[in-house]
């Protein structure tokens, strides 16, 4: 279930772009410049008006109440002051938020007053944040992924420590600054001169879970040129008409998302099976009988898979009752 809007008139060869992407909707005012403060997160870890929020294996509390859900933001507590700590930004009252990463070392066990808090994934719950909320869980995870993966320097393999209030780590050693990682990846809705979508299974993916093909940017390589050559690579389909579409972070570990539409030129397939084990062209009316037959494992919601499927279909599809539009 998704609180986005969705965009249901003029999709088919339509100039517009996706907006309120699950995942691309934080509010706060990131105020960088206050990064360089040394004793900004020692400062805020004080004071009880900052809002902390708890990342721990990847998942934060939320309290889930009929069909709120808000993450669990709580008063610094002692404790705090020993871990990885994150300044977030600051609200338009000026409150400041801070993501503090635990162990997942039982500290789970924590609760919060009421006791209806639950440890939550950004998978599970990315639709049904508030903007801030959404905003401040996609911040908090990018960072901890990338904390956790650059423990030493990739230049002399000394070890690294956080600086600038959780935004660099610094070499110990030779005192190098290393920021932190965004892997641009591009997501294409491929559709043929008939308007039909090209939909595609990874070798990793259970059987009946389809979507759209997407690819790593590399080096060297626009955006655009990078929608062409794994279209190429994967499926063998020149693709002409490449489109913006629309970007969201994708943390899981650390990738942007950038969606284009793009159209084929033909419509023969050639799979790199490596990388792809199936691929079908689908019309609106074949991808609506999949889903109401059971066939057919839709991306999830928090997904811009997803949000591209259904701007091409036409409307939001609801994977467990069928098509409501
Ligand atoms: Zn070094």
């Amino acid at each position: 279930m998704s609180s986005a809007p969705h965009t249901l008139e003029g999709v088919s060869g339509s100039s517009e772009t996706l907006h309120d992407l699950s995942l691309a909707r934080g509010t706060l005012n990131r105020d960088g410049l206050r990064r360089r403060d040394p004793d900004l997160l020692p400062f805020l870890l004080k004071d009880p008006l900052t809002r902390v929020v708890e990342l721990v294996g990847g998942r934060a509390q939320v309290v889930e109440s009929g069909h709120d859900c808000a993450l669990l933001l709580r008063s610094p507590r002692e404790r705090d002051s020993h871990r990885l700590a994150v300044f977030l930004g600051q609200d338009s009252q000026g409150t400041a938020y801070v993501g503090v990463v635990g162990a997942a070392d039982g500290e789970q066990d924590d609760q919060d007053a009421a006791g209806k808090a639950a440890w939550r994934t950004l998978r599970e719950v990315g639709v049904l944040l508030s903007d801030r909320d959404a905003g401040l869980f996609v911040t908090v995870l990018g960072l901890a992924n990338w904390h956790a993966s650059h423990t030493h320097c990739p230049m002399c393999g000394a070890t690294t420590e956080p600086d600038q209030a959780g935004w660099i780590r610094r070499c110990t050693r030779d005192g190098s600054e290393h920021y932190p990682r965004t892997d641009p990846a591009v997501i294409m809705a491929v559709t043929d001169p008939a308007d039909r979508l090209l939909l595609a299974r990874s070798p990793h993916w259970p059987l009946g879970r389809l979507s759209v093909l997407a690819g790593f940017v590399e080096p060297g390589e626009s955006l655009e040129a990078a929608v062409a050559r794994e279209v190429f690579e994967e499926v063998g389909l020149v693709v002409g008409q490449v489109r913006y579409l629309g970007n969201q972070p994708w943390p899981f570990p650390s990738s942007l998302m950038v969606g284009f539409t793009a159209r084929a030129v033909d419509v023969a397939l050639h799979l790199d099976e490596e990388e792809i084990v199936q691929a079908v062209w689908v019309s609106r009316e074949d991808l609506r009988e999949m889903v109401l037959a059971g066939t057919f494992v839709l991306s999830p919601s928090v997904s811009i898979a997803r949000r591209m499927i259904e701007r091409w279909y036409g409307g939001p599809i609801d994977q467990n009752a069928g098509i409501t539009a």
